[in-house]
């Protein structure tokens, strides 16, 4: 029986779409409700955008471009910057929603949602005055420079792991930029980006500039792909997603960017020190309860130090404090939602079948969480490479252990995946450290880290963990176009 059946809590928060700078009912007058991935309880009430609202908001965000784009990129810096100020007068309550909705530790969302959206809005208010072009010295008489413009509307879709992120990682460069934005949160946990609607009316940006669209994928998403006015889609999700948000890109020939899926692979050489090595890989498998892009599923162990490595990794999964996320002592909390309970117990399941599991592999027993989506901190020994838990993305707290003996082995089997998300390399080599880092088809390597992420390092993937890049100046070109103009000097 569905868990989610469940009673609304005393507080359930109202939120209305975000069009044209105004708060607004769906045009069909639907709504759908957020759960507490803690309880099963109903938080929010959110009206649910359709084509028709998608219409609207890229109606607006149209309307709004031409006189946003002319706008001194030293004003669009500053209206970022107040946005900045005003997330950060508001730090604690981003971090309580964000933990109420998207199920995350209080502990982490704390110290990591909003601290880090408000290092990417100050970094992208900075950016708005660096959009630069080049000039080239071409023979003739003749002076030839390039110009970087914006593309017009961009549509930011999001996912429920860091809603408050995810969504200022879109919306903040492309409005440095000069475009305009609608952006469509995951259905799942969408209150942060709802509240930072709020945020972003009090700033003033002028009508049209940002809309937020909450919705279902196959409707308000799907429409603001298929949308003629709208010039980009930038993607945050999963990769069979990606797939069809790109199909649909290619009907008006618009350009995608896509952060998609990983399966990364957290490599321990011989050298490294057991003690930090399970500190990083069980951090890397059981951070935000698995559900990061660039979890480390994947431990490679070096066989001289497997037992060692894998006795301290159990130590540290014990030691997991699993419970409520809104209690400062636990250190993970629940997972998103039923769907996803159930897709984790699959893989689990799949694993007891063709690997050794070592610890959990079930929801805890723990009366006090039987309402919510919890599942224990999960570790398979004997994983070969080839396995459904070692090739497929699970989401979860599900750490697939693999043994190698050699440098090139390790590689292989790091690169045997269809995903090229990341790739953490413990070492104290540096020479081997340096020749796996340019091995591995990935695109973020970690040396004796593993997860670091700011506004100022390019993101992004390699094969099917998708193409383009957020973050740093890379995410610049890929929301402005480049425009070659000659001048007759003569
Ligand atoms: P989904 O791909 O299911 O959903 C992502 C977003 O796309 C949601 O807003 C969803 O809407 C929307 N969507 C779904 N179908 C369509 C469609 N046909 N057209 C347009 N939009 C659609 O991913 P999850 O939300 O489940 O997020 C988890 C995934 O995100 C994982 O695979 C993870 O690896 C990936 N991810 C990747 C990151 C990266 O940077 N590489 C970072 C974080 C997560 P709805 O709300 O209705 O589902």
């Amino acid at each position: 029986m569905a868990k989610t059946a469940a009673k609304s809590s005393a507080n359930v928060r109202e939120y209305k779409l975000f069009i044209n700078g105004e708060f607004v009912d769906a045009a069909a007058g639907g709504t759908f409700e957020t759960i507490n991935p803690g309880n099963g309880e109903i938080i929010s009430r959110i009206a649910e955008g359709t084509a028709e609202d998608i219409d609207k908001a890229v109606a607006a965000a149209t309307e709004a471009f031409p006189a946003w784009r002319r706008r001194a990129a030293a004003a669009r810096a500053k209206a970022l910057f107040k946005l900045s100020q005003l997330v950060e007068a508001n730090a604690a309550e981003f971090a309580e929603l964000e933990s109420l909705d998207a199920g995350k530790p209080i502990r982490d969302s704390s110290k990591i949602d909003a601290v880090t959206a408000i290092d990417a809005l100050e970094y992208f208010a900075g950016m708005a005055t660096k959009v630069e072009g080049t000039s080239i010295p071409v023979p003739g008489p003749y002076y030839n420079f390039t110009a970087r413009e914006p593309l017009g509307v961009i549509a930011g879709i999001i996912p429920w792991n860091y809603p408050l992120l995810q969504a200022i990682w879109k919306i903040a460069p492309a409005v440095a930029a000069g475009n305009t934005v609608v952006i469509k949160p995951a259905e799942q946990a969408c209150m942060s980006v709802m509240r930072l609607a709020e945020l972003i009316a009090e700033v003033g940006f002028p009508p049209g500039v940002i809309n937020i669209v909450p919705g279902f994928g196959e409707t308000a998403g799907e429409a603001l792909v298929l949308h003629p006015g709208v010039a980009k889609v930038m993607f945050t999700g999963e990769t069979n997603t990606g797939k069809i948000i790109a199909a649909n890109a290619s009907k008006t020939l618009k350009p995608v960017g896509l952060e998609l899926g990983g399966k990364t692979a957290v490599i321990v050489y011989e050298d490294s020190p057991e003690d930090y090595a399970s500190t990083i890989a069980a951090m890397a498998i059981f951070a935000n309860q698995g559900q990061n892009c660039t979890a480390g599923s994947r431990l490679l162990l070096h066989e001289s130090l497997h037992d060692a490595v894998l006795d301290k990794v159990v130590e540290k999964a014990k030691a997991v404090k699993l419970g409520d996320q809104m209690d400062k002592e636990s250190t993970m909390g629940p997972l998103i939602s039923e769907e996803q309970l159930a897709r984790v117990q699959s893989y689990a399941d799949a694993g007891k079948k063709d690997a050794k599991l070592i610890l959990g592999g079930d929801p805890p027993d723990d009366p006090d969480l039987k309402n919510g989506f919890y599942f224990s901190p999960t570790i398979f020994d004997e994983v070969d490479n080839s396995m459904k838990i070692a090739q497929e993305e699970i989401f979860g707290p599900v750490l697939s252990v693999l043994t190698f003996k050699e440098e090139a082995e390790a590689i292989a089997i790091a690169n045997d995946s269809p995903f090229g998300l990341a790739g953490t390399i413990l070492t104290r080599d540096v020479g081997r450290a340096m020749r796996t880092a340019q091995a591995l088809e990935v695109g973020n390597v970690w040396i004796n880290t593993w997860g670091a992420v700011t506004s100022m390092s390019p993101y992004g993937g390699y094969k099917n963990s998708g193409y383009g890049r957020e973050m740093g100046f890379a995410v610049m070109q890929e929301v402005t176009q480049e425009k070659n103009i000659w001048v007759n000097v003569k």
